[in-house]
């Protein structure tokens, strides 16, 4: 019969899979094996490897380069191409992180970052994270882990008390400051629009966000997001501080309303993204109340300050706001993630998002943490928060905090000193914005300032970076590494003092 030759091998083919067979049955008892094992004592090996290691990292940390030597692509070159089929022992896996990852990072717990908002790990969050992924919950719903709802919410209410808001506030935790403000902004929305949740934007009025020159990217991309457009973002002109003008406010608003247009929410900054300069948020908070416009304040890195009773005047009014977004990631010391957003009613956060199909229904929906913020799926998030508080206390995190608020003046002083450096702006918490001056020569004073900057960043002991004020290449400080002690200043302002120096000849500096 010719079809004997088209017919497939079903001798070969069936050797074959026996062959397979034999070969899963044993990758099968090495992945039970390698389970089983990693369930004890090795487990237990690797957490005593991760963990010698870590404080090991930490105590060290500042003997390597705050700023990874590398160009892009070293660390995948160094990395294998494929995955590996069978495992590896967990110490050969660290050495590979210690060699070829780690020395491709940027330290951000090193004492000389004092680039963007610079942040560190205290260490209780360290333990905590390792806790959070030891439970590995997910707090979508109060009872898929209630604790987590719940530790999440006493975090966040003793964030409140520490700052001094009133109890009419509450919140939750999420990853990013952007997520805080865009989740706001979807409420702002709701309460401004017509029905936005049911029939979205187009058959609605127009709606328009109001925000200085100077507060965060994260604003105008919300309101991308949110389907406003970037348009609809007013960008209201700040003061010779760097502080939104409550009239241009007030006009802006004026505005758009004759025009048809709704406002839809106020941002207010209270420690501004490159000088840290703070919104008169009592004057905007009148506006925002008369016109009926939800008050957001942003104060993601200077939030966690008002802790210190001498910084609440910094803050006044902001008891008047909707929302307000604090980053505990930033100044306060837990690792990233944990973005904090208060409000002081629910109800539009529920009414932007709230969502509940048959298979999530349960009887605790008030406290369903997943209808205030578009992800299902939430970490256990309040554990570091908590612990944080716990074994540090209120009183230590404040102190850091002041400290850092003192060596960043005191910085400021010793930049003035001499002449080489004047400052761009008022210095604000504990944020420094200058520059060497080059009057009348604006491409030079940037050219300049560049080079002093990349000489500083280059030497590895210290991490500053830059910003543009009033269309001039600024030079940024900020303190806030809880590794980061006088000496480490020092260290960055005698680089920053060599660099004006060498590169400004017969300057006086
Ligand atoms: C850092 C910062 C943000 C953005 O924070 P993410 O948590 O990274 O999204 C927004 N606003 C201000 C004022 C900030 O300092």
């Amino acid at each position: 019969m010719p079809d004997h030759i088209d017919r497939p091998d079903v001798g070969a083919a069936v050797r074959g899979a026996a062959r397979d067979a034999t070969r899963e049955t044993t990758a099968s008892e090495a992945a039970r094996e390698a389970a089983r094992d990693w369930s004890g004592e090795t487990l237990r090996d690797a957490l005593g490897l991760a963990s010698e290691w870590t404080v090991d990292y930490r105590r060290r940390v500042e003997e390597r380069p705050v700023l990874p030597d590398i160009a892009p692509g070293d660390v995948r070159r160094a990395l294998a191409k494929a995955p590996p089929r069978a495992p590896e022992p967990f110490e050969r896996v660290l050495a590979d992180f210690d060699e070829h990852i780690v020395s491709g990072l940027t330290h951000w717990n090193h004492p000389g970052f004092l680039a963007y908002f610079s942040s560190s790990t205290r260490a209780p969050s360290i333990a905590a994270e390792l806790l959070v992924a030891a439970v590995g919950v997910n707090a979508m719903l109060w009872r898929t882990s209630p604790a987590a709802t719940e530790v999440e919410r006493t975090a966040v209410d003793w964030l409140r008390q520490a700052v001094g808001l009133p109890d009419t506030f509450s919140g939750l935790i999420f990853d990013t400051a952007s997520t805080s403000t865009f989740t706001a902004l979807l409420a702002a929305r709701e309460r401004a629009g017509d029905g936005v949740r049911d029939d979205g934007l187009p058959g609605g009025p127009p709606l328009a966000v109001y925000t200085s020159e100077q507060s965060h990217s994260s604003v105008e991309k919300s309101a991308i997001a949110a389907g406003l457009g970037r348009r609809s973002v007013r960008r209201i002109e700040t003061d010779a501080a760097f502080r939104m003008r409550p009239e241009a406010l007030e006009a802006a608003i004026a505005a758009d309303l004759e025009r048809g247009i709704r406002p839809a929410m106020v941002c207010a900054t209270i420690g501004t993204t490159s000088t840290a300069s703070v919104d008169p948020v009592p004057a905007l908070a009148a506006i925002a109340e008369r016109t009926g416009v939800w008050l957001h304040v942003d104060a993601a890195y200077a939030g966690p300050a008002a802790m210190a009773p001498e910084q609440r005047a910094h803050f006044r009014g902001w008891e008047a706001a909707d929302s307000i977004v604090l980053n505990p990631h930033k100044w306060l010391g837990t690792s990233l993630d944990c973005s904090v957003l208060l409000y002081r009613d629910v109800a539009p956060f529920r009414a932007s998002l709230a969502l509940t199909p048959t298979y999530l229904e349960s009887e605790d929906d008030e406290t369903n943490l997943m209808d205030i913020g578009l992800a299902l799926g939430r970490r256990f998030r309040g554990l570091k928060l908590w612990m944080l508080f716990r074994c540090v206390g209120t009183d230590g995190l404040a102190e850091t905090m002041r400290q850092h608020i003192a060596m960043s003046e005191a910085a400021a002083a010793r930049l003035v000193e001499g002449g080489a450096f004047e400052l761009a702006a008022p210095v604000s918490f504990s944020t420094v914005c200058f520059r060497a001056p080059r009057e009348g020569d604006a491409a030079g004073e940037e050219r300049l300032n560049r080079e002093i900057l990349a000489r500083v960043n280059a030497g590895g002991r210290s991490f500053l970076s830059h910003t543009e004020l009033d269309g001039r290449y600024t030079v940024r400080l900020s303190v806030g590494s809880v590794h980061t002690e006088e000496r480490h200043l020092d260290e960055a302002l005698d680089a920053l003092h060599r660099a004006a120096a060498d590169l400004s000849p017969g300057e006086p500096g």
